[in-house]
């Protein structure tokens, strides 16, 4: 392992080096039918088994009731901005939308092409900064559903609970799913990029609540139809079959690690970690309020922009790979997903010091 560094990209992301192992192990003879899981038919009891076992850990792992569909879907988390408006609409005319960042109003941008989008909130005069106060948000009575993004994994916030809302909740969870356990049972659909947290890209999981599916806008392709597909078990055509495998891995890899709750014990440290070291210092800064800082993506600048290139070139030289922030806000980013270990934050800490130490 000594040839792998610590990749701190944002997405697509790193993998847990037991996951790829196993991958490794398994790549050119699945499970001794000397084939690639690559070169399995997607309607074989071999690969049923595969996708069976997938959907089976991540309800356990979630805790996923019979009353949600869980769907493994091509394309990513953006094509379902569209999507879910065609999808659970249910014959309403408008839609919640709390603008928190720039993938809250990408789903904003999209979803306007379906239905009418009411904005409850939105941070963006503030540059997308914090989330707005709960009591400052308009909701609407009749809206069909509210949407919202539990991390905005470019500025690097994130809601620490749950919103209560009355309308279906819906959830952009692409950065955070899986980062630590919470109850399914409060939200209408929940959608899921794999590239962040879960497998390679290419493939975006859904979670759905199974009343709000049928009631479709009638432009909507059966691909993109979510009880269609789930009747044909989202093989209505060939679905994404190694990713579908990758995500099996990653959801096993989590329930050896001890689940969900060992996830959150080490997200909470890796990020705490560096925020209390940032704070600490007058040559790194963050200016997220602690109520909203993200767990998934710390952001922090410093003083003299000029100094972020240095930073990412020698970080670079050390072993730790793409931690350059957003073109949006610059500076740098680390992405701490699951799959980042414990060591990789203490290699980043060591290395924050010794450049403030020399560059300060
Ligand atoms: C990365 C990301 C997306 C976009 O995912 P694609 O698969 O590239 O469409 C959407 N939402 C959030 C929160 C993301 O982090």
């Amino acid at each position: 392992m000594n040839d792998r560094v610590y990749n701190f990209s944002p997405g697509p992301a790193m993998l847990p080096n037991e996951l790829m192992l196993r991958a490794q192990q398994e790549f050119m003879d699945w499970n001794g039918t000397g084939m690639s899981v690559m070169e399995i038919g997607h309607r074989t009891s071999m690969f049923m088994q595969i996708a069976e076992h997938a959907e089976h850990t991540l309800r356990k792992l979630l805790s996923i009731s019979d009353e949600y569909h869980v769907l493994f879907l091509a394309g990513g988390a953006t094509l379902q901005f569209s999507v879910i408006p065609m999808n659970i609409l249910c014959g309403k005319t408008s839609a919640d939308y709390i603008d928190t960042g720039i993938w809250s109003a990408k789903a904003m941008a999209c979803a306007e092409k379906y239905t009418h989008v009411h904005t409850v909130c939105s941070s963006k005069e503030s540059g997308y900064q914090s989330i707005p106060d709960r009591d400052s948000w308009k909701l609407n009575e009749d809206a069909a559903y509210c949407f919202y993004t539990e991390n905005e994994t470019i500025s690097g916030v994130e809601f620490q609970s749950i919103p209560d809302v009355n309308a279906p909740l819906v959830c952009d969870m692409t950065s955070s799913i899986l980062s630590r356990p919470f109850d399914v049972s409060r939200f209408g659909a929940i959608i899921a990029g794999a590239q962040k947290n879960i497998a390679p890209a290419g493939m975006t999981i859904v979670i759905v609540k199974k009343e709000l599916c049928g009631d479709v806008l009638p432009i909507t392709p059966d691909l993109q139809n979510y009880q269609i597909q789930a009747k044909h078990d989202c093989m209505l055509n060939t679905p994404p079959t190694f990713n579908w495998y990758m995500a099996g891995l990653m959801f096993d890899w989590i329930d050896e690690q001890g689940g969900l709750e060992i996830m959150a014990q080490r997200n909470e440290r890796k990020s705490a970690r560096l925020y209390e070291y940032i704070d600490s210092t007058d040559f790194y800064s963050n200016e997220i309020p602690a109520s909203c800082r993200s767990r998934m993506n710390v952001v922090f600048h410093f003083k003299d922009d000029n100094i972020t290139a240095r930073f990412v070139d020698e970080a670079a030289n050390n072993d730790m790979q793409a931690l350059k922030g957003h073109r949006v806000n610059g500076g740098i980013r680390a992405s701490l997903y699951n799959a980042m270990p414990e060591s990789g934050v203490d290699h980043l800490l060591d290395f924050m010091k010794e450049f403030a130490r020399t560059n300060g």
